[in-house]
């Protein structure tokens, strides 16, 4: 298979916060990749943005330190570096104050697609959107990227929505979910709308229910204060574990195009159910050893906050009514792991002896740790012993399928930020949609807020707390094991 790289426009990115973690950790190095694979054209700029007092030299020299950090070593190609640091330049600015905005707008190009990567925290949203459009630095062409968190309720949703709608199109905001850019994610779509077998059946008719994991061995350490402020719902569920649910359930758009699709999301998000307390199990990280525990984590020795949460979510709508999807995701689990699964019914009747076996179809698509799809089907079991039957696994993982190419499949953020250069945002939140979340999300969270719930011990290393199997085993289901 020959994979084929399209170059993107001619560009300038201005990253706020080019000097912060995720900047070195992800935008960059994603952007090294991209450059490497002939995508990025030569003269495009990368410019970085923030307090400190770096030159375009200094700058280049952080950078490509990153590379050597977080680009695996058998990527890291010396003179391929040297070229891409060249296309970087900084700027030393204040998005609080007037330092550095001229120098910015003598540097920006005009004749040049102009993308502004707003890599900070959400409260310099408005400062940046105010000055880039007071020094006439963005126009009408330009782009804003921002991050998650998108708000912590629909109340600061709103409030940030209107802070770039100030000074921004709708048109021109790309909020980022880097679920979204996940191959598996895009596969998902072509698996659904550019085949015949699946969509007939991808209704209450024929699924029996949805199970949608993002599972993490990590803890919340070093970070501990600020997720306490978040907790497994605001940081998980509200975004990428919704957006997974609304690509896995949405109807067919009529064109893959950026508002078609999101219009379908929305639609999804709004025809969720209110979650009543019995369907959702929360949870927090116990200690092991010398590891410590969510709440020494925390530093909150009175933290109600949630590192593991799994609810049962009804849809209310004809395509999905009486087929539940169970959504779990927490920290400090058994394996890091994300995947959707969708569990087919089983036949309506079965032509074969009753202790023959029998199997109803599993669709799993992985995200993580090894992107792929896998299709388990029964077949009769090989061989003599009359009609017995067996599943097996139709596995499509990526690498495997696509052999060296898939070495140069771009992860999330490379593409994401491609999409941004390119103006496709049919991978991007749009801002009515990100709202629509928050408003089925803050109920649930003032439920147990206002009820005093505090979350479940479950030891680290588990597939977190015992109530948590009971969800599914009360409806006579059980959940995937979370496993490496
Ligand atoms: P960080 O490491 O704290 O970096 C923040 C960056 O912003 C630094 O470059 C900082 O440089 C700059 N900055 C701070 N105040 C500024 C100001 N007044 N004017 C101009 N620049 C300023 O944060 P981060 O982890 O990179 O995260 C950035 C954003 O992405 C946050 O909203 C975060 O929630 C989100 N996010 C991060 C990750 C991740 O993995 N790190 C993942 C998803 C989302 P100076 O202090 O020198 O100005």
């Amino acid at each position: 298979m020959v994979s084929r790289v399209i170059p993107v426009e001619d560009f300038d990115l201005v990253i706020f916060g080019g000097t912060g973690d995720l900047a070195r950790r992800k935008i960059l190095p994603g952007l090294y990749r991209r450059f490497c694979s002939g995508q990025m054209p030569e003269t495009s700029r990368i410019i970085g943005a923030a307090r400190g007092d770096l030159d375009d030299a200094a700058y280049q020299k952080l950078i490509g330190e990153a590379i050597a950090e977080f680009v695996p070593r058998d990527r890291q190609d010396k003179d391929k570096i040297k070229a891409f640091l060249k296309q970087l330049h900084f700027v030393p600015i204040d998005a609080r104050g007037e330092k550095g905005w001229p120098d910015l707008a003598k540097l920006v190009r005009k004749d040049a697609v102009q993308a502004f990567y707003f890599s900070v925290g959400p409260g310099l949203f408005g400062d940046l959107a105010t000055r880039l459009h007071d020094h006439k630095i963005a126009g009408p062409q330009s782009r804003v990227v921002v991050e998650k968190p998108f708000g912590r309720d629909l109340e600061s949703a709103k409030a940030l929505n209107a802070v770039l709608a100030d000074s921004f199109d709708e048109s021109q905001i790309y909020r980022i979910d880097h679920y979204l850019g996940k191959e598996t994610v895009q596969n998902l779509m072509a698996v659904r709308f550019a085949n015949v077998l699946f969509e007939p059946l991808w209704n209450a008719q024929y699924i029996d229910h949805v199970q949608i994991t993002v599972a993490e061995t990590v803890s919340v350490d070093g970070r501990g204060a600020y997720y306490d402020k978040s907790g497994a719902m605001r940081d998980m569920v509200q975004n990428h574990l919704m957006q997974l649910l609304c690509l896995t359930a949405m109807e067919p758009p009529s064109k893959f195009d950026p508002d078609a699709v999101r219009d379908e999301k929305l639609k999804v998000i709004r025809a969720l159910d209110p979650v009543p307390a019995d369907n959702i199990v929360r949870g927090q990280y116990g200690a092991e050893g010398k590891v410590a525990s969510y709440i020494e984590h925390s530093e909150n020795p009175e933290t109600k906050t949630e590192s593991f949460i799994a609810m049962k979510v009804d849809i209310s709508n004809w395509r999905w009514k009486g087929t539940p999807f169970y959504l779990r995701t927490g920290k400090r689990l058994k394996a890091r792991m994300s995947e959707i699964v969708i569990y087919f019914k089983e036949t309506p009747h079965s032509i074969f002896e009753e202790d023959a076996g029998s199997h109803a179809n599993v669709l799993t698509i992985r995200l993580q740790p090894d992107e792929g799809m896998d299709l388990r089907v029964t077949i009769k079991e090989p061989g003599p012993g009359g009609m017995r039957l067996v599943d097996v696994p139709l596995d499509m993982t990526f690498a495997d399928a696509l052999g060296p190419d898939a070495e140069d499949v771009p992860d999330a953020y490379e593409r994401l930020i491609m999409d941004v250069i390119r103006g496709n945002q049919t991978l991007f939140m749009r801002g009515d949609e990100v709202e629509a979340a928050w408003k089925w999300t803050d109920p649930i969270i003032e439920g147990w807020q206002t009820r005093g719930d505090k979350p479940m011990p479950y030891e680290p290393g588990s597939s977190g707390p015992e109530d948590s199997l009971m969800l599914l085993h009360r409806d006579g289901r059980r959940w995937r094991e979370i496993r490496k």
